[in-house]
């Protein structure tokens, strides 16, 4: 397991292939802007990847930093669900719906 990428073309902390772990943030309605905008315009849902240095943690060690990283974030308290997925292979791992 990578917890160095040498794919992007400067030092980030997070990458879209090397993290291990893809959060999806389903936001409430009425915060279009902080969607992100995709081809045609389109609003997407914002998607985070976690810290790849953590990649060789348990899943719900990272798991739960990510939900510690969001709770600071301007997406805090403004989502319902947050989709989590194995970033190899798509498969979901786990779903936390806000209270
Ligand atoms: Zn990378």
């Amino acid at each position: 397991m990578k917890i160095h990428c040498t794919c992007a073309p400067k030092r980030t902390a997070t990458c879209n292939k090397c993290s291990r772990i893809r959060m999806a943030i389903m936001l409430k309605n009425g915060n279009n802007h902080l969607k992100t905008s995709g081809p045609n315009g389109r609003l997407n849902n914002p998607v985070w990847y976690n810290y790849y240095s953590k990649n060789r943690k348990p899943d719900n060690i990272i798991i739960a930093g990510m939900v510690q990283r969001l709770s600071t974030s301007d997406y805090a308290g403004k989502f319902n669900v947050l989709l989590f997925f194995d970033n190899l292979t798509g498969t979901q791992i786990q779903k936390i719906t806000s209270c």
